[in-house]
C-alpha cells in the first residue's frame, strides 16, 4: 500500500459536522473509511476534492449554519464533490438542492454508503483496498450505541428525521470498544439520540465496557431524566472509570411550559432525580440544555425557569432560543414569543450559565485533577477533567492523548480554567 502512496497524489476530503454526538460519530466513521481508501483529511477552510457536510435541523440556526457550510464548500472549490447529509438534508432535501453546486444529498439511513459512492468517482481509488493507516493522536472516541427517538417532544424535529428507535448489539459495541482501546483511545463516549433507552440494558453495557483494559474513562453522551433508575445509578457509581459527568436536558424549569413541550416530568421530579444522582456520584459535573421563548412561555414562566436553573446549580448550560421546526406540534401553537424577548431571555440565561460554570470550576482551585490532554493551541495545552471542566496549562505536545495530574491554579472571569502540571510531567 505504501507504494500506492508514492504513485499518486492522495485526493483530499474535508468535513463539517453540526449537531449531536451521533452526527460526530457518523462523520468520524466516514472519515476513517475514506482515509483507509486513500483520501487525506484537510481542514474545512482549505480547498478539497470532496466536502461532506453532516447537517443538523435542531433549530432554525442549525438549518442556517448547515446551508452556510454547504455554500462555503462550493465557494472554496467549485469543482469539488459536495455532499450534504444529516438531519437537515434528510428533512429539507428540496431546500438543499436549491443550493448551486451540491452534488449529492444523502439521508441518514444511507450514510454508510457515502465512502463507496465517493470512491466510485475517483478512478485512482480502489474501493476494495482500504488498508491505508494514517498516524493520529488518539484521545476520545464517540461510539454510537443507539439511534432514533419516538418521543415527539412538541418542539423537536429529530423523530421525523430519525424515527426508528434501535440499539446496537452489545457484543458488537464491546468489539468496537476493544479495537478503540487497542488504537490507544483513553476515553470513550457512549452515544445515542436516546442513550437511556438502550436495549437490552445500558447499566450492563457500562459494566462490560468498564472491564476493557486500556479504556480509562467512559462518558455518557446524554440521558433523559425519566430514563435514570437505581440500576443505572449503581452502574455509574460502581466503576471509577465512569466519568462523574452527566448531561441531562432540562429544557424548562416551568411546569406548564414542560407540559406544553410534552416533556414527561415536572421541575420537582427533575430535582428529585438530580438529588439521587448527586448522592450516587459525588462532585458530579451536571450539564444541561435549556430552551427559552417556547410558545406560551410568559415572562413569569421564564423567571421561574431561571430560578430553577440557579437552584439546581448546573456546571454548564447550553441555551437554545426556540425556533419553529416545520411539521412539529409547537410550530402550530399560539402565543409565540417575540424575537426581542427571546434575545433578552437567552442573554439572561447565558449569563447565569457562565456564572454557574465559574462557580463550579472555582471549587476545583487548589485541587489536583486528572486531565485528558487533547489539543495544543498557541503554545497552551488543553484537556477535560472527567467531570467536564476544560483546563489549560503549559506543557509539551507529546502529552497529547495521555491522562495527567494538573493542579487547578485559577479561574478567569470568563470561566477559563488554568492549571499547572504536577508529578514531574512537562
Ligand atoms: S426526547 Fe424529545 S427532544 Fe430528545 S430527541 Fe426525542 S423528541 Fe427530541
Amino acid at each position: 500500500m505504501a507504494i500506492r502512496l508514492f504513485l499518486f497524489v492522495m485526493p483530499t476530503a474535508a468535513y463539517y459536522t453540526l449537531g449531536c454526538k451521533i452526527n460526530q460519530y457518523e462523520t468520524e466513521k466516514i472519515r476513517e473509511k475514506l482515509e483507509r481508501l486513500g483520501f487525506s483529511t484537510v481542514s474545512f477552510a482549505s480547498p478539497a476534492d470532496v466536502y461532506i457536510i453532516n447537517s443538523c435541523t435542531v433549530t432554525g440556526t442549525a438549518d442556517a449554519k448547515s446551508r452556510r457550510a454547504i455554500r462555503q464548500a462550493v465557494r472554496r472549490n467549485p469543482d469539488a464533490l459536495v455532499i450534504a447529509t444529516g438531519c437537515y438534508a434528510e428533512l429539507e432535501p428540496h431546500s438543499v438542492s436549491e443550493i448551486e453546486g451540491v452534488d449529492l444529498i444523502i439521508g441518514n439511513e444511507d450514510k454508510d454508503s457515502i465512502p463507496e459512492r465517493i470512491a466510485a468517482r475517483f478512478p485512482d481509488i480502489d474501493p476494495n483496498n482500504d488498508s491505508v493507516v494514517l498516524p493520529r493522536v488518539r484521545t476520545r472516541a464517540i461510539v454510537k450505541v443507539q439511534d432514533g427517538c419516538s418521543q415527539f417532544c412538541a418542539y423537536c424535529a429529530v423523530p421525523y428525521a430519525r424515527n426508528r428507535q434501535w440499539s446496537r448489539n452489545p457484543d458488537d459495541v464491546i468489539n468496537e470498544l476493544r479495537v478503540l482501546a487497542g488504537f490507544g483511545y483513553k476515553e470513550i463516549v457512549l452515544a445515542g439520540i436516546r442513550l437511556g433507552s438502550y436495549q437490552p440494558s445500558l447499566p450492563d453495557l457500562i459494566r462490560l465496557a468498564a472491564e476493557i483494559n486500556g479504556i480509562e474513562r467512559i462518558r455518557l453522551s446524554s440521558l433523559e431524566v425519566w430514563e435514570i433508575d437505581d440500576n443505572l445509578l449503581s452502574a455509574l457509581s460502581d466503576s471509577p472509570k465512569v466519568c462523574r459527568h452527566l448531561h441531562i436536558p432540562l429544557q424548562s424549569g416551568d411546569e406548564q411550559v414542560l407540559r406544553l413541550m410534552r416533556r414527561p416530568y415536572t421541575p420537582g421530579k427533575y430535582a428529585e432525580v438530580i438529588r439521587k444522582v448527586r448522592n450516587a456520584v459525588p462532585d458530579l459535573g451536571l450539564t444541561t440544555d435549556v430552551m427559552v421563548g417556547f410558545p406560551g412561555e410568559s415572562q413569569e414562566a421564564f423567571e421561574r425557569s431561571l430560578r430553577f436553573v440557579e437552584e439546581v446549580e448546573f456546571s454548564r448550560l447550553h441555551v437554545f432560543r426556540y425556533s419553529p421546526r416545520p411539521g412539529t406540534k409547537a410550530a402550530e401553537m399560539p402565543d409565540k414569543v417575540p424575537e426581542a424577548d427571546k434575545t433578552l431571555r437567552s442573554d439572561k440565561m447565558i449569563e447565569l450559565g457562565n456564572r454557574l460554570a465559574c462557580q463550579y470550576a472555582s471549587r476545583l482551585v487548589g485541587k489536583t485533577v486528572q486531565v485528558l490532554v487533547e489539543s495544543k493551541r498557541a503554545e497552551v495545552l488543553s484537556g477535560l477533567t472527567d467531570n467536564y471542566v476544560e483546563v489549560r496549562f503549559d506543557g509539551s505536545e507529546r502529552l497529547r492523548g495521555s491522562i495527567i495530574p494538573v493542579r487547578i491554579d485559577y479561574v478567569n472571569d470568563d470561566g477559563t480554567v488554568f492549571g499547572s502540571i504536577r508529578g514531574g510531567e512537562s
